[in-house]
């Protein structure tokens, strides 16, 4: 029987409500306080009372996945951001210093503000993302939040507020239109923040119309979420839980695959009571469960937890399905694991569960070109090299042709690596290069046009 709970969300404003925080010394509350004006900062009542382990802070992995810390900021931009703090600056003036530290951190990384963006009758659509042929991404304009916030996510310019950086979908529901004429489409991901923060009516409005006909080419609807770490109460006794179950049943008996992708980063997320009851009822609904994570210093950068957290996946009937690189973007730094430690992590994991948990692929970086995964790290004729491979490409014929990198102890991501063999580019970048040179032109045009006819008008 698992209790109601009612959601609280903390930010940095709460943080002295937050008993088990007097911990904390008054440095690193002062800490926090400097890099919330950086990077977003959420937890909430279920994260601090269930999961974090307060005899083990501030190492403890899951305060490291919602608390901020000192060092994820560059020694040189804290103590900047300290110094503005302390001056006596107008609100402008902050401002403009909070947003030339945010530009530092990368913001955007992967071309996502501009290469990704489709097209319906010669206009943009808002709020969808088609890079890869068979699946189309959906940004919800009501769900570009979460239940907390991860301190290394790589969308986190949404959530400070930034208009800019943002992609949703808005009330003109073209998206639809687009989905419906692209029948090489096969599935949607239905992603954010996380779309399982808004209502069940709200989610309706999302799902419901894929059933419809016209959409027949879409089997499968995913939803990319991380509730089921941050908020599993959202299955069980929030008060339109049932809704939820009801919604996701909906969508299976009208013959769609449902596949929720979940977001877990270490196996306590995996351990409470109220996250193993919702992990029975969405299964209960006929939806499966796929579980992706990036792989982040200071929270799961360990074999041991990858192999404890992928055996309770299967146990618990959640199938294994990526590890990531962290992403070049905001404290980057402080999470980056080097490419050669992620594969023997990978590795070393991936040799110890059975063929079960092996349907998990990684270290695998999200970069402008495709997925990109680490395959191995050998020895040809004398050079030692990684093998990489495509899994998802921006042309699907890069897919599965090993290509090879120096080897190196540095690199944390696809463009720290240098071709091995002599050779002086990768097989896919001069096609990548052509590609992104059509891409911006294509979108200069677009931006040209809409503002003369928004002169005529
Ligand atoms: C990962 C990803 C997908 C989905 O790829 P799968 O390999 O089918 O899970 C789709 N679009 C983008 C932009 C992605 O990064
Ligand atoms: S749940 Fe996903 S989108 Fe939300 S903060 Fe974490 S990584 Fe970012």
């Amino acid at each position: 029987m698992i209790l109601k709970k009612k959601l609280k969300f903390y930010g940095i404003k709460d943080i002295n409500q937050i008993p088990q925080l007097e911990h904390l010394s008054s440095d690193q509350k002062y800490a926090m306080q400097v890099i919330s004006h950086i990077l977003p900062f959420r937890t909430n009542n279920y994260l601090i009372e269930e999961l974090i382990d307060w005899d083990n802070i501030p190492n403890d992995p899951i305060f490291q996945l919602t608390f901020l810390q000192k060092e994820m900021l560059e020694e040189s931009l804290f103590e900047r951001m300290s110094r503005a703090l302390n001056g006596n600056h107008a609100p402008p003036e902050l401002n403009q210093i909070i947003a030339e530290i945010r530009t530092e951190l990368n913001p955007h990384p992967a071309g996502q503000l501009t290469a990704n963006v489709p097209y319906y009758e010669g206009e943009v659509v808002n709020g969808i993302q088609h890079k890869y042929k068979e699946t189309c991404l959906i940004f919800p304009a009501q769900g570009q939040t979460c239940h907390a916030y991860c301190t290394f996510c790589f969308r986190w310019p949404q959530f400070i507020g930034n208009a800019d950086l943002k992609f949703a979908t808005d009330e003109s529901n073209r998206f639809q239109e687009y989905i419906k004429s692209h029948k090489e489409l096969t599935n949607v991901l239905i992603t954010g923040g996380d779309p399982m923060i808004m209502t069940a009516s709200r989610l309706e409005k999302y799902l419901l119309p894929l059933l419809q006909p016209g959409f027949e080419h879409i089997h499968t609807i995913r939803i990319g979420t991380k509730s089921l770490a941050y908020w599993p109460y959202r299955f069980i006794t929030d008060p339109d839980s049932d809704q939820i179950l009801k919604l996701f049943e909906k969508v299976v008996k009208a013959g769609k695959s449902l596949a929720i992708m979940a977001h877990f980063n270490h196996w306590v997320e995996l351990s409470t009571p109220v996250v193993k009851e919702a992990i029975r009822r969405i299964r209960n609904s006929g939806a499966t469960i796929r579980a992706q994570s990036p792989l982040v210093k200071h929270i799961n950068d360990d074999s041991s937890i990858w192999i404890r957290m992928w055996k309770t996946q299967v146990s618990m009937g959640i199938i294994p399905y990526y590890m990531f690189m962290e992403r070049d973007t905001g404290a980057h730094a402080y999470f980056a694991v080097p490419i050669f430690k992620a594969f023997e992590i990978f590795r070393t994991a991936y040799t110890k569960v059975s063929g079960l948990a092996r349907t998990v692929r990684g270290p695998s970086m999200s970069a402008t070109p495709g997925k990109v995964v680490v395959d191995g790290i050998t020895e040809v004729n004398g050079e030692k090299v990684f093998v990489l491979n495509f899994i998802q490409g921006r042309n699907s014929s890069w897919v599965k042709r090993p290509f090879f990198a120096k080897y190196s102890e540095t690199a944390t991501w696809l463009n720290h690596l240098e071709p091995a063999f002599g050779l002086n580019k990768f097989f896919y970048e001069d096609e990548m290069k052509f590609m992104a040179q059509r891409k911006s032109r294509d979108v200069k045009i677009e931006n040209d046009f809409n503002y003369h006819s928004k002169l005529r008008r």
